[in-house]
């Protein structure tokens, strides 16, 4: 259904690597679809295919007016050749969101409501209520995270990555993160690195691995202090990293999750938390249509694709 390009491991270099005696490798999974991109393909993957099995007409998800999830959605739910439905945050169409453009192209639905009705998002009752609305559909929860996402993102790795001894991923809801634990063996360590603000996402995380039976082989290591004020904020110093490291490896970031990992890994090096000998795997889970979107909101230029 969903068909992935090749995915690359690519080889960083840098003067720093060899000073600190360590080896850096990004795992571009950006590259693996041009509408459902990053861990956002191993997060649909099956829920799609369930939704196929179980005969429902549509897929129904929630999400914000940039929202990477609502334009993997849209995409992937065309290829499914199911249709879709967005509960949006917010006002209405914003004429110039690309995102949603993009989400209103692939034959989403798009439902904007207040705020005060988002966060009832996961009450059955409003469920209910959609259900009576739109009619029968298949419901992946706001972010994408649930049992079968997991099962998607245990596939991020594969043989070949064995040799790493670090893998670094960025965190929102921790779907990937608890696939990626999954599929860890015990010489590896899981670095993660929050776009939120907060300690909530240890318990959170915790709660994804014992219910989806989870017995991580490795090491986890949960960081907090990355989040540049919350999700989706920032400051300068991210996005001069994002654009120094665009110059630096030719690589491009965004500013919700990759930078915010990317400037985090890049904290703990200078600080001589890797050991020498380590072999460090960054994964770049996505996100840049969001760039686009965030220029346009903020009049920050940010490299795009
Ligand atoms: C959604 C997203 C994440 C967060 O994934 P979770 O499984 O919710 O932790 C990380 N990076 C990018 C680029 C994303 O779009």
């Amino acid at each position: 259904m969903l068909l992935p390009q090749p995915i690359e491991t690519q080889s960083l270099q840098h003067p720093i690597f060899d000073e600190k005696k360590v080896n850096v490798s990004l795992l571009r999974l950006d590259q693996i679809h041009s509408g459902v991109s990053g861990n956002k393909f191993f997060k649909l993957k099956y829920n799609l295919e369930e939704a196929k099995k179980l005969g429902k007409p549509s897929i129904l998800t929630f999400g914000g007016a940039y929202s990477n999830h609502i334009y993997a959605t849209a995409s992937a739910a065309r290829e499914a050749g199911l249709t879709s439905i967005g509960i949006i945050r917010g006002e209405g169409l914003d004429r110039k969101n690309p995102t949603l453009l993009h989400a209103r192209e692939r034959g989403m639905l798009l439902h904007f409501v207040s705020r005060v009705d988002y966060r009832k998002k996961n009450s059955e009752e409003y469920i209910d209520h959609l259900r009576a609305h739109f009619g029968d559909f298949y419901l992946i929860p706001e972010g994408g995270t649930n049992s079968l996402a997991i099962q998607g993102t245990a596939e991020i790795l594969e043989e070949k990555h064995r040799e790493f001894s670090h893998v670094c991923t960025a965190l929102g809801t921790g779907g990937t993160f608890a696939g990626l634990a999954k599929s860890l063996n015990s010489a590896q360590t899981l670095l993660g690195f929050s776009s939120l603000k907060g300690e909530f996402i240890r318990e959170e995380i915790e709660n994804l691995l014992i219910g989806s039976n989870i017995h991580p082989k490795g090491r986890l290591e949960i960081f907090t202090q990355f989040h540049f004020g919350g999700y989706a904020k920032w400051t300068d110093e991210l996005i001069d990293f994002i654009h120094w490291f665009w110059k630096a490896f030719g690589v491009i970031l965004d500013p919700i999750y990759t930078g915010k990992m990317a400037f985090g890994f890049w904290e703990l090096l200078q600080t001589n938390h890797f050991p020498a000998g380590s072999k460090i795997l960054l994964i770049h889970t996505g996100g840049l249509q969001g760039n686009l979107g965030f220029t346009q909101r903020t009049g920050i230029a940010l490299p795009t694709p």
